[in-house]
């Protein structure tokens, strides 16, 4: 990783979540105090955190926003109540009410607590159902998201957020950074338990099959997408944060596959013969989803540099570990009784 960021006194919510845990330590291995704050307890946490303060804390309560942003420069606001797609389209009303609650009280106490600069973690889903209707979809620019009709509870929140930053910024000079991001994948994030995403999600049903086995993929596995590896997401929020470009930059990838691509690829590393069966009752979200990166790339010349199959390998090497782990875990349990 290339850049480092210019500040001193950073504050990472949802530090114990997928993208926060990685951006702790990176935000540590340049060489700032860093204060991780999540709801979960840290042993929640895949990654080992490298942070200088560890707090275990509700950002729903605005009395816990002000505690944790003082004494901050700089706040990377990425704690949110989200999931995959068969989570997000479940619990709307639940998510809605805790991402509001959060990054209004986070943006309030960062005013009051005279914060530089803070990021917002939008996403992909903010960008309307209408311009996503095919698979072979135009790819998205920034200024797509208006009209607005997210096809998501989710999108709704993250958009509206976006507009309660700019609002800040208007009226109280708060200096706000703003990423969307685009299926972001790795290892250390959620692979199991109904929230994961549809990367994690395949890798964990490809380890867990045996050779011959048919793994199931929702919906036609014609939908398209395109994924982000975790290092180049960190890149991206760094280069962000530091450039002086208040808009919402899309951080994600150009390259789109279809879901049936994106499981063969993992099957590919896989080294199994799996036959992949199509679940046409679960929830696909939108047809086909692509970023357009060419505004990032012109304000800051940032551009992912992990391919996807590299990016997959890390992915299901680590997923494979941790499934293998939790196999053998009772068998260990019982051999030493
Ligand atoms: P994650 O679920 O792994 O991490 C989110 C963290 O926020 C969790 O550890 C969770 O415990 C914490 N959190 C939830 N409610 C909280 C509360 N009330 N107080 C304190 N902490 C709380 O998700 P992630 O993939 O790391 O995503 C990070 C951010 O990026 C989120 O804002 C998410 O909406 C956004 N995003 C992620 C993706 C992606 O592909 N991963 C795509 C678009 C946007």
């Amino acid at each position: 990783m290339k850049r480092c960021l210019n500040h001193k006194r950073i504050l990472v919510t949802g530090a114990f979540g997928f993208i926060g845990s990685h951006l702790v330590n990176y935000s540590k291995s340049n060489g700032h105090f860093v204060r991780a704050v999540d709801i979960k307890s840290p042993s929640e946490c895949y990654l080992p955190l490298k942070a200088d303060s560890i707090i275990g804390t509700d950002l729903r309560q605005y009395e816990n926003c002000l505690r944790a942003t003082k004494g901050i420069d700089f706040v990377f606001n990425l704690a949110a109540n989200m999931g995959g797609i068969g989570y997000i389209t479940k619990v709307g009303a639940e998510i809605m009410h805790d991402n509001v609650l959060i990054n209004t009280n986070m943006l309030e106490a960062c005013r009051q607590n005279g914060v530089k600069r803070i990021f917002f973690s939008s996403s992909a889903c903010v960008y309307p159902g209408y311009k996503q209707v095919t698979s072979e979809v135009e790819p998205l620019k920034e200024d797509d998201a208006f009209p607005a009709l997210p096809d998501t509870f989710y999108g709704w929140e993250k958009l509206f957020t976006e507009k309660l930053m700019e609002a800040y910024r208007e009226d109280f000079g708060l200096e706000i950074r703003m990423a969307r991001f685009h299926n972001v994948y790795g290892p250390y994030g959620t692979y199991n338990g109904g929230r994961e995403k549809a990367p994690a999600a395949l890798c964990r049903k490809v380890a867990l099959a045996k050779d011959g086995d048919s793994i199931t993929v929702w919906g036609d596995g014609k939908q398209t997408r395109s994924f982000l590896y975790i290092d180049d997401c960190v890149q991206g929020i760094a280069m962000i944060t530091e450039s002086d470009c208040d808009q919402p930059l899309n951080i994600g990838s150009d390259r789109l596959v279809t879901i049936d691509e994106l499981t063969k690829m993992i099957i590919q590393i896989s080294g199994k013969r799996l036959k992949i069966v199509h679940d046409l009752t679960k929830p696909q979200g939108v047809r086909g989803r692509n970023a357009d990166l060419s505004l990032v790339r012109k304000v800051m010349g940032w551009e992912p540099q992990v391919s996807l199959e590299e990016g997959l390998e890390e992915t299901y090497r680590w997923i494979e570990m941790m499934v293998r782990e939790e196999w053998e875990a009772p068998i260990s349990v019982l051999s030493a009784q």
